[in-house]
């Protein structure tokens, strides 16, 4: 069976890792995470970067260092990794789902617009958005760059800037995406630089990995100092085991820093596979009656995290009658995720019972991924262009 997702780790991983057992600093003191932290940050051109356990921790963190809570809001995209809507309801707050882009697939900015403008009202005084519905400030924007293609950054800074919200970009399937900014003359920004604070993860079949771990990134001195404080049971720096708020315990192991800082030695070889894998799936794949490929708009680089394709009407089989007929021929997919609304976690809340997001929808029952893990071989790839299109002949 080809897999989905099969890691490759650097070069240098093991030699690192034995160091942190042979020297005994295998917690989260040692100099693997500040070292991680920083070449991460450089990598990012960002100021700060703060170490977590995983994604889902990182995004928690994030909404935490803003003060995000009870009686927020918080805009995510209705198609997206279910870490997405647990991170927001972890502090208290809600998410506010909004529709998303058919070709690329991430939150579409006309669609936050079109809620805010019909179903919220905006206090000049306050500053305040709230959501007429259900009474909750909006805070934030949570864009996410889904399968390693950036959102379009620009319209959505634009609206958090006029209404006073703060934007946490989840990067953690874009690692290394690129992004052009109009808006002071162009310039390339790497997702999750852009909004205040970037989310990544770090599980095993992200772009780069160290096991289980994630980070926060940002600008900002304050936000950075909050989170940092946060991630580790909030000290008081004045006075030992003395605590003035509740925290979190979500530090990385000095081992799986080291991991992680042996991966930033490859990662842009790493992407540089990822993008070969892309144009070879193309090349293989292209003008195939039915099968949607992914798109790359002009004004982004995709990483291209997971090789992700629609099964159109007019394919000749149901994408779940392919993904099982791939199964037999060796080859393992994944289906898109399920929109958020439809999640039974959700249901027993009337406002998401009561919503559709049709082209989440839509994408969910269409979308499936190839196997594009870094390990995966041009062999193995041709093998897969060949049974698809000994599936579509006979179909
Ligand atoms: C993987 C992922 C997460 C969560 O990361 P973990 O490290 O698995 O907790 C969050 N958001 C998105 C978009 C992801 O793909």
């Amino acid at each position: 069976m080809i897999p989905v997702n099969e890691p490759l780790l650097a070069k240098n991983a093991l030699k690192y890792v034995s160091e942190c057992i042979e020297t005994g600093w295998i917690s989260s003191a040692g100099s693997y995470i500040k070292k991680f932290e920083e070449k991460f940050a450089e990598y990012l051109s960002i100021k700060y970067a703060i170490s977590t356990t995983s994604g889902t921790t990182a995004l928690h963190l994030a909404l935490a260092s803003l003060d995000i809570g009870k009686d927020d809001e918080v805009i995510i995209p209705a198609l997206t990794m279910i870490a997405v809507p647990y991170a927001v309801l972890y502090t208290g707050a809600l998410p506010a789902l909004i529709d998303v882009d058919p070709e690329i697939f991430n939150i579409a900015p006309e669609k936050i617009a079109d809620f805010i403008e019909r179903k919220c009202k905006h206090d000049p005084h306050s500053k305040q958005l709230i959501d007429k519905s259900t009474n909750r400030v909006v805070k934030a924007i949570m864009p996410v760059h889904l399968y390693g293609h950036p959102c379009p950054m620009d319209e959505i800074m634009e609206i958090a800037k006029k209404y006073d919200l703060y934007v946490i970009e989840d990067a953690a399937e874009a690692h290394g995406a690129l992004y052009s900014s109009k808006g002071n003359g162009e310039i390339i920004l790497k997702a999750g630089s852009i909004g205040d604070v970037g989310c990544f993860s770090f599980y095993a079949n992200k772009i780069i990995t160290t096991g289980e771990g994630g980070m926060v990134v940002t600008d900002s001195e304050k936000i950075a100092g909050k989170a940092r404080r946060l991630k580790d049971l909030a000290h008081s720096p004045e006075k030992r085991f003395y605590h003035t708020e509740l925290a979190f315990n979500y530090r990385m192991t000095n081992m799986q820093a080291a991991v992680g800082f042996a991966q930033m030695e490859e990662i842009d070889r790493f992407i540089e596979i990822k993008r070969g894998m892309a144009f070879k799936y193309k090349e293989l794949l292209g003008n195939m009656e039915g099968l949607t490929l992914p798109v790359e708009k002009e004004w982004a680089q995709s990483v291209y995290w997971m090789y992700s394709v629609l099964v159109e009407k007019n394919f000749g089989l149901s994408r779940d009658e392919f993904m099982r007929k791939l199964r037999e021929e060796g080859v393992d997919t994944r289906t898109f995720f399920i929109p958020v609304n439809e999640q039974p976690l959700f249901q027993d809340n009337e406002i998401y019972r009561a919503s559709s997001f049709s082209v989440a929808r839509e994408l969910s029952e269409k979308g499936l991924y190839l196997p594009s893990g870094l390990a995966l071989s041009e062999e193995q790839m041709v093998q897969v262009s060949n049974a698809i299109k000994k599936i579509k002949k006979t179909s």
